[in-house]
C-alpha cells in the first residue's frame, strides 16, 4: 500500500482529489447507456485516466495504459494500492467497481460526492429540492420523500395501483423521478430487487446474489420480475443517498414515535426538542467509508452552523474500526457526534424521561 502519511484534517490532498476525479468518471460511465455509447469514453473518465498516468509516472509506479486497464484496476485492486492516499483513508478491502457485479460500488458513489466537485449526493439533493418546491408544503414533501424511501424500485409498475385516491397525489409529484431500470441489471429477461435494502439486485454474479445495499446474505431475499421493461427505479443518487439511509431513518422514527420530527429537510435533517430546550438536529446516514463520511458530515454541520447528530445503523457502529476512523477524521472543532440507532434512541428516551420527571 502507498502511504502518504496521516489523514490530514480538512485538507484535500492531491491523491484524494485524484481519487474523487476517477470516481466521478466511473459514475459518468455507468450513466452512459451502452446503446448510445460511443468512443471516446466520457470526458471526465478520460481526463481522470490522463491524470492517473501523470501521477503514476511522477511517482515511478505502474502506469495504466488505457481506460479498460484503469477499469480493471478499479475492479480488482483497492485504490490505495495505486494512488497515494492518506493513511487509513479507505477500508483495506475498498473497491470502486464491484468485482463480481461490475457496477460502481457504494464506496465509489460516496467518494464521487466528496469535495467541491461532488456529483452523486449533490444530484440527490437537487432532485429533492425540485420535489420540495413542487410539493409546496413540508407535510406533502415528507409524504413524497417517504414514498421514495419505501419504494425506490417498482419491480411491477402498476399505474392503476398508483392512481388510487390514497396514492394518486403523491405519485403525480414523484413519478418523474422514476425511469427504466438501468442497463446491466436486467438479465435473461429477469430483473431483481432486494427485500433487505429495497434496491436493485442481481441473482447470479460470480459471487452469487448481489444487491446495491450490500445486505448480508441472510438478509437478502430477491424479488423477481419477468418483465424488466415494466420495472421502474429512481436514480442511483436517490437509491444510495435517500432510500438506503431512509430504511434506517424509518426505524429511528418508529422508535422515537411522535418525537421523531416528522418532516425532514431536503438534506434529511430532522430537528427535535433537545434536553436543554434547544432543538436537537440529527441525520441518518448509511455509508461504507467512515473517513469520507466524517468529512461530509463536517461539511454539512459547518453549513448548518449547529451541532449535528449523525445516526448510523447498529451494525455499522458495532465495528470499532468504523467509529474510530469516523471520529479520528473529524476536524478538531467539528460539531458532529456519531451514534448508533440503539444509542441515539436510548439517549432520546432517557432525555424524555428526565424531562417528564423534571
Ligand atoms: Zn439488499
Amino acid at each position: 500500500m502507498i502511504d502518504a502519511g496521516p489523514t490530514p484534517v480538512g485538507a484535500e490532498p492531491a491523491g484524494t482529489e485524484l481519487l474523487t476525479a476517477v470516481t466521478r468518471g466511473l459514475i459518468a460511465l455507468a450513466a452512459t447507456p451502452p446503446s448510445t455509447f460511443r468512443l471516446p469514453y466520457p470526458s471526465s473518465l478520460q481526463l481522470a485516466l490522463d491524470r492517473v498516468v501523470l501521477d503514476t509516472i511522477s511517482r515511478r509506479t505502474p502506469v495504466p495504459r488505457s481506460v479498460p486497464e484503469l477499469l480493471s484496476w478499479c475492479r480488482e485492486r483497492a485504490p490505495q494500492e495505486w494512488l497515494a492516499l492518506p493513511r487509513d483513508f479507505l477500508n483495506p478491502d475498498a473497491r470502486l467497481i464491484h468485482p463480481a457485479a461490475g457496477h460502481p460500488t457504494r464506496t465509489c458513489a460516496e467518494l464521487a460526492s466528496l469535495g467541491p466537485y461532488g456529483v452523486v449526493e449533490q444530484e440527490a439533493r437537487s432532485l429533492l429540492t425540485r420535489l420540495s418546491d413542487s410539493c409546496g408544503s413540508p407535510a406533502r414533501f415528507a409524504q413524497c420523500r417517504d414514498f421514495l424511501i419505501r419504494r425506490p424500485v417498482l419491480l411491477r409498475f402498476d399505474p392503476m395501483e398508483l392512481l388510487q385516491p390514497s396514492l394518486a397525489h403523491t405519485w403525480r409529484l414523484v413519478k418523474d423521478l422514476y425511469g427504466p431500470v438501468p442497463d446491466g441489471f436486467p438479465s435473461d429477461g429477469l430483473v431483481h430487487s432486494c427485500s433487505g435494502c429495497g434496491l436493485l439486485a442481481k441473482a447470479d454474479t460470480a459471487d452469487g446474489p448481489w444487491c446495491e445495499g450490500g445486505c448480508a446474505p441472510e438478509e437478502r431475499k430477491l424479488d423477481t420480475s419477468h418483465q424488466p421493461r415494466q420495472a421502474r427505479a429512481v436514480t442511483l443518487a436517490l437509491r444510495i443517498f435517500l432510500a438506503l439511509p431512509g430504511r434506517t431513518e424509518l426505524e429511528v422514527r418508529a422508535r422515537l414515535g411522535e418525537r421523531s420530527g416528522s418532516s425532514a429537510t431536503v438534506l434529511g435533517i430532522h430537528r427535535i426538542p433537545g434536553p436543554d430546550g434547544n432543538p436537537r438536529t440529527y441525520q441518518v446516514q448509511d455509508r461504507e467509508q467512515p473517513v469520507p463520511a466524517a468529512l461530509r458530515a463536517a461539511e454539512l454541520a459547518a453549513g448548518l452552523d449547529e451541532q449535528l447528530d449523525v445516526v448510523v445503523p447498529d451494525v455499522r457502529a458495532a465495528s470499532p474500526m468504523y467509529r474510530q476512523s469516523f471520529e479520528r477524521a473529524l476536524p478538531a472543532d467539528a460539531p458532529v457526534r456519531l451514534w448508533s440507532v440503539g444509542e441515539f434512541t436510548a439517549d432520546e428516551s432517557a432525555n424524555r424521561t428526565w424531562r417528564d420527571h423534571a
